[in-house]
């Protein structure tokens, strides 16, 4: 059930998300969509069939485990239904933003994460674009996180459509005035400052980290407000697969196992 709701939530703000960025798209993109999104959408089919075949309800499943064995900081000092809601989709956010962070600097990681930023252009379809092994990864981070806060199991549902939500947001192609973005960014992670984060600068690829909620970038200062070249021409990908065509979807899935380019 939980899976259903989860994925049913995905696929609504995915297809508004969509529907947005063909009437109102930020940038002209020079990549056609037939090119990317083939590879873009295989993913993201491939990863939803390999997590259901494995473990999709894990991180809903341990937050019920959690509370039944009373594991965790929420299970040993309850703080009511609704805080412990909150106080749960707050951790979550903050850790997946520390996890993100950790997967640009421990190359390890990157191996798996670059995968993501190999896109040469930026839309919904961008925050659908991970390897099968980083998604296992941070479903086994969740699971830790979620067991050691002791999360309540409706907040781990709330989490993980806010999540994907937010990313698929955050990623598309859509116009938002600027003095509305100035204002949004104040709570939410926009396109604009997302974008960023995409951008082929080293520097601004290491910046804006987060993915709902902007405050983390703010207080860790790893926020950048706006970049070198202006949002609707900035080049956006990693500068050594620039140079070619998009990658296919097999030698996305290979990407990780060969060497690293610099
Ligand atoms: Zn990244």
């Amino acid at each position: 059930m939980e899976s259903i709701i989860r994925l049913s939530a995905a696929l609504g703000i995915f297809c508004i998300m969509i529907i947005w960025e063909y009437v109102q798209p930020r940038r002209v993109q020079r990549v056609a969509r037939k090119q990317r999104w083939p590879v873009n959408l295989g993913l993201a089919a491939f990863n939803v069939g390999v997590m259901r075949l494995t473990f999709g309800s894990l991180a809903y499943l341990s937050a019920v485990s959690a509370a039944d064995h009373g594991y965790g900081l929420l299970n040993q000092w309850p703080v009511g239904e609704w805080l412990s809601i909150i106080v749960t989709v707050l951790l979550l956010d903050f850790a997946i933003y520390c996890q993100h962070i950790v997967s640009h600097k421990w190359p390890l990681l990157w191996r798996l994460h670059q995968v993501h930023h190999t896109d040469l252009e930026f839309d919904a379809t961008t925050a659908v674009r991970f390897h099968p092994l980083e998604i296992m990864i941070s479903m086994v981070y969740k699971v830790l996180c979620i067991v050691l806060i002791g999360a309540n199991p409706w907040a781990v549902i709330a989490f993980e459509i806010i999540l994907n939500g937010a990313a698929t947001f955050n990623h598309s192609n859509i116009n938002i005035p600027p003095a509305i973005d100035k204002k949004l960014r104040w709570l939410l992670i926009t396109p604009d400052m997302h974008r960023i984060h995409h951008s082929t600068v080293p520097t601004e690829t290491d910046s804006n980290y987060g993915f709902s909620i902007s405050c983390w970038d703010r207080l860790c200062r790893t926020y950048v407000d706006q970049p070198l070249q202006p949002q609707t021409t900035m080049a956006i990908g990693l500068k050594p697969f620039r140079q070619q065509q998009e990658l296919g979807f097999v030698r996305l899935l290979l990407l990780p196992f060969k060497a690293l380019r610099k």
